[in-house]
């Protein structure tokens, strides 16, 4: 089993929130954090910091982090906004470009799910911005209807990884789907908006969840890690990153990316 891991881009500043309710509901979720002792007062201290520096990104760390460990991580970027995804497209452009000139894949962090007219205008504005093809899309807060799939394979997508499943990729005609089988938050917040889980408790479930996916002969494990959360304001959130690659490294599983993925499945199709 190959590891494949990817991080939605949902924040760039502080202040593109200035007019949506996410900064209310962040001040409320530290609270309730540091009330049920799940982060420290170093957190909340730096919580407060990067609120100030206005910066909520961890983009920078991350790219370090990934390149240094061999990780070929793919960066989703959103091409607008909604549901707490607030960022100009001008904003998130330098760092779509620095992720590209670091040697990592890009892709789309979806929006509509609905109308494939207006999928279409996402891919054609990352398909103008980034002058690629062959990219690939996963959509914010993995919502989708029963079209949507087809609908991102009329698009011209060649993956998504928005299903939440534990099974192996598989093909909806043209696109590949590579089901999510960790994501980030439901690993730290299993029971609700906060984080309700030791470092303990995330790795526990992570492995049992490796070792679910290796019983049923699943070929990529796909993992979400969202960039926000590389930081020491979410201190548990980025051990439990570092932790899940080491061990996977440990354990003799090889990063790949989507599309070195894509290749090998379609070279075994191929074949037969
Ligand atoms: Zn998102």
């Amino acid at each position: 089993m190959d590891a494949i891991i990817s991080h939605d881009v949902d924040h760039i500043t502080v202040w593109e929130h200035r007019r949506d309710l996410i900064l209310p509901k962040h001040i409320i979720r530290n609270c309730i954090e540091f009330g049920l002792k799940y982060i420290t007062l170093d957190e909340v201290a730096g919580r407060l910091r990067d609120i100030m520096r206005n910066k909520w990104n961890n983009l920078e760390a991350l790219m370090q982090f990934d390149k240094e460990k061999g990780i070929p991580a793919t960066f989703f970027f959103g091409m607008q906004n909604g549901v707490g995804l607030s960022y100009a497209l001008q904003d998130a452009k330098p760092w779509m470009e620095k992720a590209t000139e670091e040697g990592f894949p890009i892709g789309v962090h979806g929006m509509a799910f609905e109308r494939l007219e207006e999928m279409r205008k996402e891919f054609d504005a990352f398909a103008a911005l980034t002058g690629l093809g062959g990219f690939g899309i996963r959509m914010h807060y993995l919502r989708r209807n029963a079209e949507t799939l087809i609908n991102l394979e009329k698009a011209g997508y060649r993956f998504d990884s928005s299903v939440q499943q534990l099974a192996s990729p598989y093909r909806v005609s043209d696109l590949w789907e590579f089901p999510l089988h960790i994501m980030d938050g439901r690993i730290l917040c299993r029971n609700g908006r906060w984080q309700d889980q030791t470092l303990e408790q995330a790795k526990d479930s992570t492995k049992a969840l490796l070792e679910e996916a290796v019983k049923r002969g699943i070929g990529y494990f796909t993992i979400l890690l969202h960039d926000r959360y590389f930081s020491d304001s979410f201190r548990t959130w980025k051990q439990w990153y570092v932790w899940t690659t080491e061990f996977l490294r440990d354990n003799g599983f090889k990063f790949i990316s989507f599309n070195d993925a894509i290749e090998e499945l379609e070279d075994v199709h191929a074949a037969h």
